[in-house]
This record gives structure tokens, C-alpha cells and sequence, in this order.
């Protein structure tokens, strides 16, 4: 069962903006695409509708394998890690990745284990009582990436996530979300305008024109990123 299908999906926004033009596609489980395309193509506009935090202005979109709320959006299925790590700073790492399960009436000892989980998952389990100003760029990437999949999401979508980090960290990251790929089976929406890391991460690039949004290939690569 697909994860995700859009069909003909255009976002107009209300200023005029045409931000995505007839986009179709179909996430089949367990991928790894890689969205690339140049700044303001439509990207996160995209990864947005996909997550159900914004809406088409024309088309459909489902997730055929997901729990769907009162709202017709998937509940829990859907992790999401923006650019910025976006910490709470007055949490402690360990309060951070246990937020989505105390919002899902989770209480913190339940939560405990599967929280340490995550945080070991990410190399972090013995960070959890540092707050988000103790840790560098890349640690707080980590957090939120361990935040995103605590509730065990179907699908996990990434908008740029390490734009803002040196090269090295940033590569040491894509490894890491590799990894947490390989293990978990979860699938993956990676947001990027880099030709170079949407090829080293995903078995699948779907590519989009600058102008106006649309998808302009999609290219299936046989062999996974290992
Ligand atoms: P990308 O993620 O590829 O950089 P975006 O999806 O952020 O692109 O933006 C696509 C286009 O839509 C851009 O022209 C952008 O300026 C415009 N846009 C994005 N969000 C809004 C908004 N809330 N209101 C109006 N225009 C927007
Ligand atoms: P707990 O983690 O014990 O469930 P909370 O998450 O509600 O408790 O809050 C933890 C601490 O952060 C508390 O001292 C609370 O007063 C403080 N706090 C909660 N929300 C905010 C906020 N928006 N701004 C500043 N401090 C906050």
C-alpha cells in the first residue's frame, strides 16, 4: 500500500503565487526520495501538503496506509524535521523527544524508555538532562530528528534539514539518517537543492522545475544508498 499518492496537486497562495503546478506522486513504503530542486520551486510547499500542515488549492492527496483524524489528515504517521532543530529551550533534551508522546497523554515514566531509545539511536542518550543551549548545531539536529520518530511515524519528511551546518557534520548527519533508514524501514521525504546529496542518500530523485512547481523527472536509482 502506497504511503502517500498526491494527484495533480497545485497550490496557489492567496497572494497569487503559483507555488506548485500538477504534482503527482505516488510513495511506495520503505523509499528514500530525495525532492530536489532550486530555491522556491515548490518544495516545501510540498513537503507541507504532504504532512497535512497546508492545504492543496486543487487536486487530491491520501494516505492510503495511515490513521486519517476528524480533520482528514494522517495522525502520527507523519515525522517532520525542519531546518531549524526548532527545541523548546527550556526543556532538557530528554523533555524535547518526549514532547510528541506527553501531546499523545503518554506519561514521562511510560515514555522513558522509548524516549532513551531515540536518544541512544542518535548517540545523544547521555545528553539527556542538557538543554538545547549546551549542545552544537549538529547535536540539536539530532534531537529533533530523535523527536520526529519517537512516535514511530510511517513516514519521515526532512525540509533541508542540515543547510546550516559545516560540511563535515552535515555528512556525518546524512550517514546517520542512512542508518536510522536502514534500521527502522521507515520512508523518507528528503528535501534538498543539492544534486550531490540527494544522490549519495536516495534511491529515488524526483526533480522539479524552478517555474512554475512542477515535477520535472523522476528517476529511480537501483541501487540503494548503503
Ligand atoms: P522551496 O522550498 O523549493 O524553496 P517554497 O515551497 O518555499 O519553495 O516556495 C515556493 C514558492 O511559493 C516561492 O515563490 C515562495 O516565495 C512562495 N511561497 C511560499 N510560501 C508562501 C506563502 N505562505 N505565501 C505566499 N507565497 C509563498
Ligand atoms: P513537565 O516537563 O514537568 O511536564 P512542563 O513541560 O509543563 O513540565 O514545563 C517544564 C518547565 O518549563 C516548568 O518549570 C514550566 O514552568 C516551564 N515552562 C513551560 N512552558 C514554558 C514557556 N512557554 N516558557 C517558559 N517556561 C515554560
Amino acid at each position: 500500500r502506497l504511503v502517500v499518492t498526491m494527484q495533480n496537486v497545485s497550490k496557489m497562495f492567496s497572494n497569487g503565487t503559483l507555488a506548485l503546478k500538477d504534482m503527482s506522486l505516488d510513495v511506495r513504503p520503505g523509499e528514500f526520495i530525495s525532492l530536489l530542486g532550486p530555491s522556491g520551486c515548490g518544495k516545501s510547499t510540498a513537503l507541507r501538503i504532504i504532512a497535512g500542515l497546508g492545504q492543496a488549492s486543487t487536486g487530491t492527496i491520501d494516505w492510503p496506509s495511515s490513521k486519517i483524524n476528524s480533520k482528514g489528515l494522517p495522525e502520527g504517521d507523519v515525522g517532520f524535521v525542519f531546518q531549524e532543530p526548532t527545541l523548546m529551550p527550556w526543556q532538557t533534551v530528554f523533555g524535547n523527544v518526549y514532547l510528541p508522546l506527553k501531546l499523545r497523554g503518554v506519561s514521562k515514566s511510560a515514555a522513558r524508555e522509548k524516549v532513551m531509545e531515540n536518544l541512544a539511536s542518535v548517540g545523544l542518550a547521555d545528553f539527556a538532562e542538557a538543554y538545547p543551549r549546551e549542545l552544537s548545531g549538529g547535536m540539536k539536529m539530532r534531537v529533533s530528528i530523535a523527536r520526529a520518530l519517537v512516535t514511530r511515524p510511517k513516514l519521515l519528511l526532512m525540509d533541508e534539514p542540515f543547510a546550516a551546518l559545516d560540511e563535515i557534520t552535515r555528512q556525518k548527519l546524512n550517514d546517520d539518517v542512512l542508518d536510522l533508514w536502514a534500521r527502522t524501514g521507515v520512508t523518507v521525504i528528503f528535501v534538498t537543492h543539492s544534486v550531490y546529496e540527494s544522490a549519495y542518500l536516495s534511491n529515488r530523485i524526483v526533480v522539479m522545475r524552478a517555474r512554475p512547481g512542477q515535477v520535472f523527472s523522476d528517476l529511480e536509482i537501483d541501487q540503494p544508498a548503503e
